[in-house]
């Protein structure tokens, strides 16, 4: 566990000192990385609350995961349960730094719950690897390849603008959720309880998912309105 705590905690300082360099602004990087933290923790007390055995976040300069839980001894409700914990803990965050944000007419805290409020909205693509893909586990499955490649696409012309860097990362997207697609296609064959979940169950995991992916997509486009009428 000392271990742990210690890779967790150097990963963090190195992915934060990155980004120091990359934007200039020590305050921006530290928010953006611990809302980062609240987010994967959300995964880390529900896979603890499973009792699955899964690490501390690992932080990159893209982006955080834990890893470990064998997610294919158990079922795709609870593999939704501990997806959906991220983001929902993630927004939690994002809210608070927003409301600080507000309140005080800081306009780094406002930057940080953007981004936040962004990345959480993102994670919810219904595509492995990221949450949303794995919500739907418990939804239907092939909503990943219906919606959630044409999602991706869509949110890459939007918000990100379609430079070669962003679509090589949609590329690397898609490829990560294709093998993904196909082993979970496997699965279904060969432990069809895996994905034998009731439609009281899979109602309430969408009705929960929409809400949040809208409650998101509203959130941001207030905050991005306020932050640009804060900076003028
Ligand atoms: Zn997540």
């Amino acid at each position: 566990m000392r271990k742990q705590i210690a890779i967790s905690l150097v990963s963090f300082a190195l992915s934060v000192l990155l980004w120091v360099a990359f934007t200039g602004s020590i305050k921006l990087s530290l928010a953006f990385f611990l809302l980062l933290t609240v987010h994967e923790m959300g995964h880390y007390f529900a896979a603890r609350q499973l009792g699955w055995n899964v690490t501390l976040p690992l932080f990159t300069p893209i982006g955080a995961f834990i890893s470990g839980g064998d997610i294919f001894s158990k079922t795709a409700t609870q593999e939704a349960y501990m997806a959906i914990c991220g983001p929902l803990y993630g927004t939690i965050a994002a809210l608070l730094c927003y409301a600080y944000g507000l309140f005080t007419h800081d306009t780094i805290c406002l930057q940080a719950a953007l981004i936040g409020f962004f990345l959480n909205l993102f994670n919810l693509i219904p595509f492995s690897p990221m949450d949303g893909g794995r919500i739907m586990m418990a939804v239907e499955r092939r909503v990943c390849i219906f919606v959630g490649i044409p999602a991706i696409f869509a949110f890459l012309y939007y918000f990100a603008g379609s430079n070669p860097i962003n679509l090589l990362i949609v590329l690397f997207i898609i490829q990560a959720g294709w093998q993904d697609i196909v082993a979970r296609r496997q699965m279904a064959q060969e432990r069809p309880e895996y994905f034998a979940v009731g439609w009281q169950t899979r109602v309430a995991v969408l009705g929960v998912y929409l809400l949040l992916a809208v409650f998101l997509f509203v959130t941001m486009r207030i905050s991005a309105f306020q932050l640009t009428s804060l900076m003028q």
